[in-house]
């Protein structure tokens, strides 16, 4: 018997339901044809050769048993491909036609039977085994057709041999039988696969609604992971926010605030900002939860997993080196740490070193595209604001040394004053000299009145020193320096310049400082600097004037602030004008070089102070103002161009 070949994945299935179905059905046959045929036998022990019915039932049984063995075996087998089904229906057919065959000779026992009535108990019997068959084999028709005629056919050919009417008459009914069976069968086997196609194709449908089922489950598990990623995302992107536009003095502490966000974020104990040089890694700030880091301690590059984070040049993250290759890197041997978190930080396109989180305690949880994410916006955060604190600290260094030039040339424009006002002291000097000369010579010279020339000469000698001092003091260069300083102190360590000034144009100059001012937070040198400029372009501006030619220089308290004035009687500034005044390069003068306000505004701006002019309403000439922030506590510690100190390489 071959298989009808199945290309049809559907009908492959129908297929192996059918011969499932019919294994399944296998045992009742069997079992129902092993007690029939004993029981035949039975009945018919008296009326024919008992040998011939023994030989019948064992064969019979036999082929029956062989089916039943067969269900056994199918029940019991391994794996059921396709090919191997078809291969068991063949077997199960072959076994049906043997079985058919055995019920077939119960030919003989018709022959032998001795009366009608045995012979219709026969046919009977043939007729249900017949019709049994039509309820257990139809699941695969080319089964029931190996049963049903080598059953069905030796008999009805005997009977209608036989010549009497009512013998041809039940071998002709046998026949009307036999294809109502064979009918009812290729029916009852339509009906199966109509039933089977519907439930495998019912099947398909609940397959493909349980598919989709998880497939939109899936999208919605992927959604809401999305969603979480999303929020984390946000939630990062707020806290790195808060940290950046958290107003504060100086970068480092942002970049500290930094790294005490990063640690709680990422859920690691150490941050780090490093510098990297060579095999040089530096903490230039670190956070650690015992506090065992400080900036400056100094390892082997090859002893940190920076090195990997430098040469990949982008994040590099783990949660547990102690599982992987990392077990074996130096790190975790020295620090035995586990959980790694860093990103290179790059200052002007230079390789700074590298922010990195990092832990002793494996990170339970995965680090995820948002931490990476993260670390490198904080990583490139942190590189912007070092540079903007290199580029401050270069424009700091710039503007003291343009100050310092400004001084000396100031100083180089009053040299022929400041000789003059050296030379006074040192010609009374060598007046008072030549008197006690003279006295000692002429030997009428009383002890008192000697120690009293010798006392002016002393006197005078002190004041050149004074004057000599207070020019080297001036010409000196030097970092700023913020401290509380007096007003007062301030104006009496420049007097000789303004006094100077002063008489060099025929000029009054009135001071007029306010009693029991508080200290201001100044550099000192820079703040003179600023007084001596004012008050040289009021004398420059008074030259040509007619009339009243005053200065007056005054200095009085207004809130947290001290502000400065100088005021002159000179022709003042046009309105135009007025706003030009503190650009560089700016002058009306012929050997002017127009830097002076510049760098007056520089300096009071990065005092935290603001400088500004007026016309004068009262009368003629203009005023010059300035503001400088009285010295608190606070702001003597905190003040940014003392922690403008961050030397980088
Ligand atoms: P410089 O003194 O070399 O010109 P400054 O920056 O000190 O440079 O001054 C810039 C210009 O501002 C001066 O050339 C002058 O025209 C004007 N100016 C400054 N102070 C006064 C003043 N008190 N009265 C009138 N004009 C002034």
């Amino acid at each position: 018997m071959r298989p009808v070949p199945v290309v049809d994945p559907l009908d492959r299935r129908i297929r192996a339901e059918q011969i499932r179905l019919l294994y399944a059905q296998a045992p009742l046959g069997a079992v129902a044809s092993l007690l029939i045929a004993p029981l035949l036998a039975l009945v018919l022990w008296d009326a024919v050769p008992s040998r011939v019915l023994l030989i019948w039932l064992a064969l019979l049984e036999t082929a029956v048993l062989l089916r039943l063995a067969l269900a056994l075996a199918f029940q019991r087998r391994t794996r059921d491909a396709a090919g191997s089904l078809d291969a068991w229906a063949t077997r199960y057919a072959w076994a049906c036609a043997a079985s058919g065959v055995g019920w077939g000779g119960c030919v003989v026992l018709l022959a032998l039977a001795p009366s009608l009535v045995y012979e219709t108990f026969i046919a009977l019997i043939l007729g249900g085994v017949l019709m049994g068959g039509v309820l257990t084999m139809t699941p695969v028709l080319s089964v029931y057709l190996a049963y049903a005629l080598p059953l069905a056919l030796p008999p009805l050919l005997w009977l209608l041999l036989q010549g009497d009417p009512l013998r041809v008459a039940m071998g002709a009914s046998g026949v009307l039988y036999l294809f109502l069976a064979l009918g009812a069968a290729h029916r009852h086997h339509q009906t199966l696969i109509q039933s089977l196609r519907l439930a495998l194709d019912n099947l398909g449908l609940a397959q493909s609604f349980a598919k989709a089922k998880e497939q939109a489950e899936e999208g919605h598990r992927r959604l809401a992971e999305q969603q979480a990623a999303l929020r984390g995302s946000i939630q990062a992107m707020r806290e790195l926010y808060e940290v950046i536009s958290t107003p504060r003095r100086h970068p480092g502490e942002q970049i500290q605030a930094m790294l005490a966000m990063g640690c709680q974020h990422f859920g690691l104990a150490i941050g780090i900002l490093s510098h990297v040089e060579g095999e040089r890694y530096e903490i230039v700030q670190a956070m650690a939860a015992d506090g065992g880091l400080t900036p400056g301690d100094c390892f082997a590059l090859g002893d940190t997993y920076c090195r990997e984070t430098l040469r990949a040049e982008e994040p590099l993250a783990f949660e547990r080196a102690s599982t992987g290759p990392r077990r074996q890197h130096p790190c975790y041997h020295r620090f035995g740490l586990e959980a790694y978190l860093g990103a290179p930080v790059r200052v002007g396109g230079r390789c700074y070193g590298t922010l990195n989180f990092s832990d002793v305690q494996p990170r339970p949880t995965p680090f995820t595209p948002v931490d990476r994410e993260l670390i490198q916006l904080m990583a490139q955060w942190v590189g912007g604001a070092l540079e903007q604190e290199q580029m401050a600290a270069a424009a700091q260094r710039q503007q003291t040394l343009l100050a310092h030039a400004s001084r000396l040339n100031t100083l180089g424009e009053m040299a022929t004053g400041l000789a003059h006002e050296i030379n006074q002291p040192i010609t009374a000097i060598t007046l008072y000299s030549e008197m006690a000369l003279t006295r000692i010579r002429q030997a009428s010279v009383e002890p008192a009145d000697l120690r009293e020339t010798l006392e002016k000469i002393a006197a005078q000698s002190a004041r050149a020193q004074a004057i000599i001092q207070h020019v080297r003091h001036f010409a000196r260069q030097s970092k700023p320096q913020y401290t509380a300083v007096r007003i007062d102190e301030l104006f009496d360590d420049i007097a000789d310049f303004l006094r100077l000034e002063a008489r060099r144009r025929y000029v009054q100059l009135r001071q007029d400082i306010a009693p029991n001012l508080p200290p201001v937070l100044a550099d000192a040198l820079q703040v003179q600097q600023v007084i001596l400029n004012l008050v040289r372009n009021a004398v420059d501006a008074i030259a040509d004037t007619e009339g009243a030619r005053a200065i007056g220089v005054s200095a009085r308290p207004d809130q947290a602030f001290i502000e400065l004035a100088v005021r002159d009687t000179g022709p003042g500034v046009t309105p135009d004008l007025l706003g030009q005044l503190p650009h560089p390069f700016f002058t009306t003068k012929a050997d002017g070089l127009g830097l002076g306000l510049s760098i007056s505004q520089a300096i009071v701006e990065a005092h935290g102070g603001r400088l500004w002019a007026t016309p004068n309403t009262d009368g003629p000439g203009v005023t010059f103002y300035f503001t400088l922030p009285v010295a608190t506590r606070a702001n003597l510690r905190e003040h940014p161009a003392v922690a403008l100190s961050l030397e980088t390489g």
